[in-house]
C-alpha cells in the first residue's frame, strides 16, 4: 500500500535519511511538544545532566524516530537505536546500557513489544542507572549490581495504551504525536522538494499535503511519485494539475484516503449497516490486522471524522455515507 505508513523499502530508508529535519527548529509542526523540549534540553545541558525520558507516542510516520535523533543531536550526545521485539534477552539491553556514555540518548522503538524480562532490567536503569545482571549459572549464580552513565531512554509507542503501567510512570517527559495540518505538511513537502532538486509548485504541494493522511512520511512518499509523474509526463513540473493526476492514478481519493481506507468504510456501512460493528469482525471482514487497523487506518479516520468509537464498536460517520455519495437513511432502506 503506497500509504502504509511503515517504511516500505531500503531504498526508502535511505531516501528518508536524506530528508529528515536533523535540528528542532528544521523540525515542522508539534509546536507544544518543540517548545517544552527546547526548555527542557537547555536546562538539561546548563545543569550538565541527562535529558529526563522521554516517551513519544502517536501514528507510525509522524517524526517520532527523528525527534529522537533532534534530542541527541541538541543534546550534544550519541544516540543509539534498538527497538522492542530485537531485545530479545536481558543481556541484550544489558550490553547496550554498558556501552553508553554519559548522558547519550537510547531510542527505543515500539517499546511496548519489549520482553517482560528485558523490562525488569530497565526499572533500576531508568530510576538508579544501575542494573542487576545474573553471573553463572545453577548454584553457583549470583547476582551482580552495574553502575551505569547517566543516560536518556526515549521510547516510541504507536498507543501509550499498550505500555504497562510501572513502564509508563517513569518518564518524566510524555508526549502525543498529533497529525499534522495541510499547511505543515505543505512545509514539509516544500522542503523536501528542494532536497531534491524537483520543480514543484505552491499549490501542487498543497495537493500533496492534502492527501497525505496527516502524516509526514506517506507525503514525502507522495512526493516522490508524483516527481515520477511529472518527470515523464510534463517535463518535470509539477503542478496541481500533475499532483492531482499522480495521485488519482496511485487511487489515494480527493480527500486522501486510500484504498484500504475506502475498504474499512464502505464494509462497514455496507456489511454491517453502519455499524457499530467489533474490531475483530472488521478486521476478518477486511483482511487486515487488528493491529493496523488500530495503529494506522482508524487514528486518522476517527480525527478526520469519518469512524467513531463506541463501547460497542465501530461506526460509520454521516460524514462517511457521504463520501460514498450515499445517506444513512437511503442505504438503511428506510
Ligand atoms: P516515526 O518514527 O514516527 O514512524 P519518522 O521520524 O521516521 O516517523 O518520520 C518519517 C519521515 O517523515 C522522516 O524521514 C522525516 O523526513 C519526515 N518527518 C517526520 N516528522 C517531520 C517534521 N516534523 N518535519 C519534517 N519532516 C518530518
Amino acid at each position: 500500500r503506497l500509504t502504509t505508513p511503515a517504511v516500505a523499502s531500503r531504498q526508502e530508508e535511505a531516501l528518508e535519511r536524506a530528508l529528515r529535519p536533523k535540528q528542532l527548529d528544521e523540525y515542522v509542526g508539534q509546536e507544544k511538544i518543540r517548545e517544552q523540549l527546547e526548555i527542557f534540553i537547555q536546562a538539561a545541558k546548563q545543569r550538565q545532566e541527562p535529558l529526563d525520558h522521554v516517551l513519544l507516542f502517536g501514528p507510525p510516520g509522524l517524526g517520532k524516530t527523528t525527534l529522537a535523533q533532534i534530542i541527541a543531536r541538541e543534546m550534544g550526545v550519541n544516540l543509539r537505536h534498538t527497538s522492542g521485539p530485537v531485545l530479545e534477552r536481558a543481556g541484550d539491553l544489558a550490553a547496550l546500557l554498558t556501552n553508553l556514555e554519559p548522558n547519550d540518548v537510547l531510542f527505543i522503538d515500539e517499546i511496548h513489544r519489549l520482553s517482560p524480562v528485558v523490562e525488569e532490567i530497565l526499572y533500576p536503569a531508568l530510576e538508579d542507572y544501575q542494573i542487576d545482571i545474573m553471573i553463572g549459572e545453577g548454584p553457583a549464580a549470583r547476582s551482580v549490581k552495574l553502575d551505569l552513565p547517566p543516560f536518556t531512554l526515549v521510547g516510541a509507542t504507536t498507543r501509550a495504551g499498550m505500555l504497562t503501567n510501572p513502564l509508563r510512570d517513569r518518564f518524566g517527559i510524555v508526549s502525543r504525536l498529533e497529525f499534522y495540518t495541510p499547511e505543515e505538511l505543505q512545509r514539509i513537502v516544500m522542503r523536501s522538494s528542494g532536497l531534491l532538486e524537483m520543480n514543484l509548485s505552491h499549490d501542487g504541494a498543497m495537493e500533496i499535503a492534502r492527501r497525505s493522511r496527516g502524516t509526514p512520511r506517506i507525503a514525502n512518499r507522495l512526493l516522490r511519485r508524483v516527481r515520477d509523474y511529472a518527470d515523464v509526463k510534463a517535463g518535470g513540473d509539477a503542478t496541481r494539475r500533475v499532483a492531482d493526476a499522480a495521485l488519482t492514478m496511485l487511487d489515494v481519493d480527493s480527500q486522501g484516503l486510500d484504498v484500504m481506507d475506502r475498504k474499512l468504510l464502505l464494509t462497514i456501512i455496507e456489511k454491517f449497516m453502519g455499524g457499530p460493528v467489533g474490531v475483530d469482525n472488521l478486521a476478518a471482514a477486511i483482511g487486515e490486522e487488528r493491529d493496523t487497523i488500530e495503529d494506522v487506518l482508524e487514528p486518522y479516520l476517527i480525527q478526520q471524522g469519518y469512524l467513531q468509537r463506541t463501547p460497542r464498536g465501530r461506526m460509520a460517520t454521516a460524514n462517511a455515507y457521504l463520501h460514498f455519495g450515499l445517506t444513512v437513511a437511503s442505504h438503511l432502506g428506510s
